[in-house]
């Protein structure tokens, strides 16, 4: 089936005509800026701040060129990925009339996004062991079905989804494939961005906030065609990443070695952590994870997720979610945290 972005997007944002900022209708070296009613003074801080940031971020986009291997033309960067899924509802869902396929148990910002712009989402549940019904999504797309999301590692279960699987649904489906890898520095798996050059309808979304240590700052990252790119920047608020985010990013990215080392260890911690917990006869099954947290089902999980909570430990009550039933999902934390929390899961089931 062929791929036609234009019949993807919505009528209104093909004939968008997107704002156009001081910084883009003038480029380049000047000594005076008196064109975005700036403060020429400076900022009352011992950093300025006082000039608008560049709003395609080309300095912090190189940098991450040379770490991701996409060329910077295939990248868009968000305010958190949380923007680039809005973006995405945006771009191709008319409200009201089109729809998504969901594959839950998983992130709860693809349902939260589509409610916000009034899309109606079509869940096809994941099989028990959290893989792609392809047959069931096969069944539940229809003419109106923009986009299909698929987390891998999926979050809340932590395994990889069967790249073959998404590949399939990049095949066949005419619609975007969005596969959100926040978790892929944790994983076996390759990333689905070597793909983009063979599939004109994936996008690939990954974040900052996880594997690289800065949530605070909100980097999200979306992956796809120049074309797609094209229209993520059009509808973009146009300084949608602040100077001090693009200034921070910047000088954490010339730390890859540390970011791998903290990968190595927390995927260690994770495996120690799953050994300890298997020991326990109350555990029942630990999903095998990829990711930098683990949902295992046990006995009273309520009850064991407010012990914790009255000793100062908080873990993830997913217990009646579907196909999580029963379940708690713990992020992998230093290994003096993993210890105090082994501790104390002792003690509760003693
Ligand atoms: C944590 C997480 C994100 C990250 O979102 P940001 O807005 O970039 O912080 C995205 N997707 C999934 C599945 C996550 O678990």
């Amino acid at each position: 089936m062929s791929f036609n972005l234009t019949e993807i997007l919505r009528d209104n944002i093909k004939n968008l005509v997107p704002y156009s900022s001081a910084r883009d209708e003038f480029k380049g070296d000047a000594s005076i800026f008196l064109d975005a009613n700036e403060n020429a003074f400076g900022s009352p801080l011992p950093h300025d701040y006082n000039r608008y940031p560049d709003p395609l971020q080309h300095k912090l986009k190189a940098k991450l060129e040379s770490i991701k291997g996409v060329p910077a033309g295939n990248m868009f960067l968000g305010n958190g990925s949380d923007e680039a899924i809005d973006i995405l509802y945006r771009a191709c869902c008319t409200p009201g009339k089109d729809n998504v396929i969901l594959v839950p148990p998983t992130y709860g910002m693809y349902e939260v996004s589509a409610n916000i712009n009034d899309v109606q989402i079509r869940k096809v549940n994941l099989t028990p062991d959290y893989q792609l019904d392809l047959d069931g999504i096969a069944e539940a797309i229809d003419m109106h079905t923009k986009m299909i999301f698929v987390c891998s590692p999926n979050n809340p279960s932590g395994n990889s989804i069967n790249p073959l699987d998404i590949e399939t649904l990049l095949v066949n489906f005419k619609g975007l494939v969005v596969v959100d890898e926040a978790y892929i520095n944790y994983s076996k798996q390759k990333s689905f961005t070597h793909s983009l050059p063979e599939f004109p309808n994936l996008v690939v979304l990954q974040t900052l906030s996880k594997a690289w240590g800065l949530a605070a700052l909100r980097l999200g990252l979306a992956f796809a065609s120049r074309d797609i790119i094209a229209v993520f920047n059009k509808i973009k608020p146009p300084y949608n990443i602040n100077q001090a985010t693009q200034d921070l990013v910047l000088e954490a990215l010339d730390n890859v070695e540390v970011v791998n080392e903290w990968i190595k260890s927390t995927v260690q911690e994770r495996e120690i952590l799953v050994g300890q917990l298997q020991a326990l006869p109350q555990v029942e099954h630990i999903t095998p994870s990829d990711a930098n947290f683990i949902l295992v089902k046990l006995a009273q999980p309520r009850e064991l997720y407010n012990f914790l909570v009255n000793k100062g430990i908080i873990v993830r009550d997913r217990s009646k979610v579907t196909l999580c039933e029963g379940s708690l999902r713990i992020t992998v934390g230093t290994k003096p945290e993993n210890e105090r929390l082994l501790e104390e899961i002792q003690v509760f089931y003693k």
